[in-house]
């Protein structure tokens, strides 16, 4: 029994979390150094990633599992900022621990505790945000920054704010910016990196014989069943009149449908469905139409984009309005890819990464998403001072909070948190950590210490600019990582959780 059994899962968690962070905490901020990682067939790949190195570690221990997991969190939720947390959950345990191995403090003190420190920090940062909008400097120094340690983050950054630009408010949904939506980020290799004023569709047309481009296109998206006659019911049968007449209805039914089709006016068609007969894919070589597959996913995005209406139904040919508008539709043979250009509704951009090999071009394609989701953070919810300094200058306003008892616990444990992040970005410029985060603490709010040269430096000023919402959300989930492994007194072998265990019967 006793081997099932980690009586000290406390010691032996927070190891764990603190060894997850000590593989990333190097790679934080623009002197952040670069992990080589490498799997059992000896492939390597040099990342600077927080969340891809996370990923691809052989993590064996169960509580570092669940770092990586709330790690690939933050990414989904705000798209930067992984490293930031970890290194901060990090801390949080260590001090929580202290808290409670040293002093005594109960572990669900310390919990609670962390749950209102985290509360309160997110809360003084909010005070100290600044707001910016999409043609001020602030959106070039947000998206800088966090492109800042990455490949070719300069170049990649002026990209990004350009594809920001061109989309501009035709962004915005709901009042809020959603780039999801507006800027999509693909990675080729072998091109140029570029911004394309439209959709990639990353195929050719279906037959090399059809136009290659198609000016003042008018498009239809086809949802229709292009396959009125199975395969199966020829094959099925075996009575030679039957088949034939199987088959001249086949190509009766093709021409109808493709005469439909063209009697909308649509020079180009985007063809949705899940068949197509031989007869119709003919025809339509045959009309001169522009003619391509579709994913599911790209009916969403090209509908939006060009105001088509997908068509389901063969009355819905006769409608008005299903069309959608783009000034240019082409391929680029050379690259098998698509371009759908000035749509309708001009609220689609496409940034084309380029990459020599698969590992370059994924890693840049990261880090330009990375760009485009601190930017459109910072546009919703505004910025703050960069570099650790926004976090280091909330400390002292959260301690002289007067707060009850066990909530003043967990400003401490947060409070460390805030402190690590200055404290690992200078240690990994080469100085001592420590000493500068206690210099910087006697500056201005705004107020860091410069990453070159040891100084003083005002981040605002300077340009170091982080979106507010990447650091509450990393400060959220470090809580949350911290307040799991705290609350946890033993580590017990279990038999298989996967089924019967957790299964909401035996609750
Ligand atoms: P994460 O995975 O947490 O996003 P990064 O490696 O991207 O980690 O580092 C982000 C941190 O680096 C932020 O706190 C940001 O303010 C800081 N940073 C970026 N540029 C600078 C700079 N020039 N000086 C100081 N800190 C910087
Ligand atoms: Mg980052």
């Amino acid at each position: 029994m006793a081997q099932n059994i980690e009586f000290d899962a406390l010691e032996s968690n927070v190891n764990a979390v603190i060894a997850v962070a000590d593989t990333v905490r190097t790679t934080l901020g623009p002197k952040g150094l670069d992990k080589l990682l490498i799997d059992q067939a000896m492939n390597r790949h040099v990342s600077n990633d927080g969340v891809t190195i996370l990923l691809s570690l052989k993590t064996i221990h169960p509580v570092a599992r669940m770092v990586v997991e709330i790690a690939e969190r933050q990414e989904q939720l705000v798209g930067d900022g992984t490293t930031t947390a970890v290194v901060m959950a990090a801390e949080m345990v260590k001090e929580g621990r202290r808290l409670i191995k040293e002093l005594g403090v109960h572990p669900t003190k310390v919990v609670e505790g962390i749950e209102s420190g985290v509360h309160y920090a997110c809360e003084l940062l909010e005070q100290v945000t600044k707001r910016i909008s999409i043609n001020d400097v602030e959106l070039e120094h947000v998206v800088n920054t966090s492109l800042a340690s990455k490949l070719d983050g300069k170049k990649l950054a002026s990209i990004v704010i350009q594809a920001i630009r061109r989309v501009g408010n035709n962004a915005m949904y709901n009042g809020l910016y959603d780039f999801d939506k507006s800027i999509k980020v693909i990675r080729r290799m072998n091109m140029e990196d570029r911004i394309v004023d439209g959709i990639v569709l990353e195929r050719g047309r279906i037959d090399k014989e059809m136009p290659i481009e198609v000016k003042d296109s008018r498009i239809l998206v086809c949802k229709l069943d292009l396959k009125p006659i199975k395969d199966s019911w020829l094959k099925e049968n075996s009575r030679y009149e039957e088949i034939l007449s199987m088959e001249k209805d086949r190509v009766a039914k093709a021409k109808e449908i493709v005469d439909a089709m063209l009697s909308t006016g649509a020079n180009v068609i985007l063809i949705a469905s899940p068949e197509i007969d031989n007869v119709v894919e003919n025809l339509l070589v045959n009309r001169r139409v522009f003619a391509t597959i579709i994913s599911t996913d790209e009916v969403e995005s090209i509908t939006r984009y060009t105001g088509a209406k997908p068509v389901r139904m063969f009355e819905d040919l006769k409608h008005d309005g299903i069309l959608g508008y783009a000034d240019r539709v082409y391929e680029d043979e050379d690259n098998g890819i698509i371009y759908i250009e000035n749509g309708k509704n001009k609220n689609i951009v496409t940034v084309i990464v380029s990459g020599t090999t698969k590992e370059t071009s994924l890693e840049r394609w990261r880090a330009a998403r990375d760009g485009v989701n601190a930017a459109e953070a910072a546009l919703n919810k505004g910025v703050v001072a960069g570099g650790g300094a926004a976090e280091l200058h909330i400390i002292d306003k959260m301690k002289s909070l007067k707060l009850r008892g066990l909530e003043q616990v967990g400003v401490d444990v947060v409070a460390s948190a805030l402190e690590s992040i200055m404290r690992q970005i200078l240690t990994n410029a080469g100085f001592n950590g420590l000493e500068k985060v206690m210099m910087a603490k006697a500056l201005p709010d705004t107020f860091g210490i410069d990453i070159n040269t040891g100084e003083p430096l005002d981040m605002l000023k300077a340009g170091v600019l982080d979106p507010l919402l990447v650091k509450t959300t990393a400060l959220k989930a470090a809580g949350e990582i911290a307040k799991a492994v705290l609350r946890i007194d033993r580590n017990l072998a279990a038999e298989d959780l996967s089924q019967q265990a957790l299964s909401e019967s035996k609750r």
